[in-house]
């Protein structure tokens, strides 16, 4: 008998109003998982202790979109265009990061998701890509978050490319932070055409690991190799029990 794997995704943070703040997902994501098989299920940050107490529970885990990562993380002081950061979420997130690598838990990071696996490996960050990368493409794109907007490279012996089965593929890109520094624990797999990380994979791999930059869960509905992402991803996190 099999059950349906339990997939972890991180919440953002939303103040609505001074009654009204909290973890927040977007459904593109839930849909996601669902569609592939997988049960989804939200992940309030508090502490690092409880995060990998919650993670216990799922097999498998998304690192999702949202806030600035605070670069007192990485070493840095605060660049003039940093956005709101949301420290407890970090802290709660890198512990994850480490813990499901540590305890091969599949995990897909997404967006800011992969900006907080390259920091919780020792990483850095670009803190605003517009004013500190020269002739930079457009990331933080202008049209609906389902559309694609630039190409990205994949390198030909990786996972992604076996997921993408391309070497170019158009993504969308709602982002203006991105890697600065990889990690030594980290392998670059995807670029843009202005030099920008788009994607890394984990270089002891035991199981699936993958970060993008751009957000495949709002392209999945209407794009197959973007929903193929989701598809391996929640394949791998299946246990089959007899
Ligand atoms: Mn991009």
């Amino acid at each position: 008998m099999s059950k349906k794997p339990i997939i972890g995704i991180t919440g953002a943070y939303v103040k609505h109003n001074d009654y009204m703040e909290g973890v927040y997902v977007h459904h593109d994501y839930h849909k996601s998982v669902a569609v592939n098989g997988g049960i989804p299920i939200i992940l309030p940050y508090i502490n690092p202790e409880i995060a990998l107490e919650t993670l216990e529970l799922c097999d498998g885990i998304i690192l999702s979109g949202g806030e600035d990562v605070d670069p007192e993380l990485y070493d840095q002081d605060p660049h003039q265009e940093l956005g709101p950061t949301t420290p407890e979420r970090d802290l709660a997130e890198i512990a994850m990061a480490k813990y499901a690598l540590d305890n091969n838990i599949p995990l897909l990071a997404i967006c800011r998701g992969v900006q907080i696996l390259n920091v919780a490996l020792g990483g850095t960050l670009i803190q605003d890509i517009p004013s500190q990368v020269p002739a930079s493409i457009q990331h933080a794109q202008k049209i609906d978050r389902s559309l694609d907007t630039h190409w990205v490279s994949i390198a030909k012996d990786s996972k992604l490319f076996d997921i993408i089965s391309s070497e170019r593929v158009r993504v969308n890109s709602l982002h203006h932070q991105a890697i600065g520094q990889v990690s030594s624990e980290l392998r670059v797999v995807a670029q843009s055409s202005d030099g920008i990380v788009e994607a890394v994979e984990y270089i002891h791999p035991t199981t699936f690991t993958l970060g993008v930059q751009w957000h495949p869960e709002s392209m999945a509905s209407t794009n197959t190799k973007m929903n193929q992402m989701f598809t391996e991803f929640i394949k791998s996190c299946s246990k089959v029990t007899v």
